[in-house]
């Protein structure tokens, strides 16, 4: 399927200056107002690329298996490293092996607009989970270099290691520590199942880099990717405008009533902690049918005490996890959740405890970012929707330090971490034209 001819038509109107803003200061670029007209990527060199990348751990089902500082990721750097030295990109790397490549602007002091994603994948992943977002980047410059457009402002590719934290936990451990989520020491400190430690995973592979190769403060950061859910298959958009991440409260709930033989214990005598249970995951289900669109409680894991069948089950413990795109709504969803198991232990005398696990706050992207990607989307009459991931991302922890936001483009039935991952040409092409067109509108692009 060709769609090299995919036209874009890029907005020439943006010629006011764009403001942008860090957390903590703000600062105004001139836009040129002189973006190239027909500028567009080029779907098939797009394509292309993220095939040849699949192929390094490339699994008989179609997927990928490639995951974080194995010797197969060594390869894929490898190659993601002579492509983009190809384009004449200055490629570095930092202490955590995440990798800058970056295209000179014309005020080469400006702080630079950064694009990408990562390339480590789960061990039965697909092609497009994270290298979508690193070689949409790659696209995006290599569309500049041969069209011969400046942009006033520096770019840098990056790939960040780790996003998957299949072989190496946490997740998204290299914009982790660079976001300052967690420490250098403690990320390398991590192991593997065998016991090797990121650090020495890190340096068996080649890519130990040094803190000091990393771009100073972000302008922007854009990140493209897949959807990894089935709403704009749904809706039948091609561009998912994201505005920012849920932020989710995780908790263990125990219930506790009384193990008894299920022949001699009378139904009236019984204190059944999954009974119990039921009304709970019930309740989730029930809470956060309340807050739609973006509420959702799910009841993933569940233990029973003794787990025989002839004895009343008398301890569950079971997982909750709720997640909202606003905090206070997640507060109110919390507050009703435990005023309802305080209502369903009364009633059935039962004990139920609850113990956070997890809190992290949603993520707002940022507004100047979101409009780049809105713009880009509309410029090139992609039909398109704001929408927000449900899914951790690279870009939610990034988006704490530097202007935000992502494009995320549909894949099919929603599947992702797994081999049967799909996104049509088409989508990957409209998805890498809007990264093409924000990441000018943002770097002041002269043609
Ligand atoms: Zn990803």
């Amino acid at each position: 399927m060709l769609m090299s001819k995919m036209a874009s038509t890029v907005d020439t109107s943006n010629s006011s200056g764009l403001e942008l803003h860090n957390k903590d200061k703000r600062m105004t670029i001139a836009t040129t107002g002189m973006f190239p007209t027909r500028a567009a990527i080029d779907g098939d060199r797009l394509w292309r690329s993220l095939m040849d990348l699949a192929e390094i751990g490339g699994t008989p089902k179609g997927g990928c298996n490639r995951q974080a500082l194995t010797d197969l990721d060594r390869q894929g750097r490898e190659l993601l490293t002579r492509w983009c030295k190809a384009e004449g990109l200055t490629v570095r790397f930092d202490a955590i092996g995440n990798l800058f490549a970056r295209r000179a602007g014309r005020n080469d002091t400006a702080d630079p607009v950064v694009i990408g994603s990562h390339i480590d994948t789960q061990p039965t992943g697909g092609k497009y989970d994270g290298c979508f977002g690193v070689l949409a980047a790659l696209e995006v410059i290599r569309t500049l270099n041969v069209n011969g457009i400046e942009t006033e402002r520096p770019i840098e590719l990056v790939s960040w290691t780790n996003e998957e934290g299949c072989r190496f936990a946490p997740c998204m451990m290299g914009s982790g520590v660079f976001a300052g989520q967690l420490t250098l020491e403690d990320a390398l400190s991590r192991t593997d199942v065998d016991g090797i430690s990121a650090g020495d995973a890190l340096k068996a592979i080649g890519y130990m880099g040094d803190d000091a190769n990393r771009p100073g403060r972000f302008a922007a950061y854009l990140e493209a990717h897949i959807e990894q859910g089935p709403i704009l298959e749904d809706t039948g958009d091609t561009i998912g405008v994201v505005t920012g991440a849920l932020g989710l409260k995780w908790f263990d709930v125990t219930i506790t009533g009384m193990a008894a033989h299920s022949g001699s214990t009378p139904m009236h005598l019984r204190r059944n902690a999954l009974l119990g249970a039921t009304q709970v995951v019930d309740a989730v289900n029930r809470i956060a049918l309340t807050y739609q669109p973006d509420g959702r409680g799910t009841v993933g894991a569940l233990q029973l005490l003794p787990n025989s069948r002839n004895v009343i089950p008398g301890q569950v413990t079971l997982s909750v996890d709720f997640r909202h795109s606003e905090s206070d709504v997640l507060e109110t969803i919390v507050g009703e959740f435990r005023k309802t198991l305080d209502t369903i232990a009364t009633e059935t005398g039962l004990a139920i405890e609850i113990t956070p696990t997890a809190d992290y706050p949603p993520q707002h992207f940022d507004t100047d970012c979101i409009a780049a990607v809105r713009q880009g989307a509309q410029a090139n009459g992609y039909a398109h929707r704001d929408i927000v991931s449900g899914a951790g991302h690279d870009a939610v922890f990034i988006g704490d330090i530097a202007p935000t936001a992502m494009i995320f483009i549909p894949c099919e039935k929603g599947i992702s971490h797994n081999e049967s991952e799909y996104a049509t040409p088409e989508d990957v092409a409209a998805g890498a034209n809007v990264l093409l067109h924000a990441t000018l509108n943002l770097s002041g692009a002269k043609a």
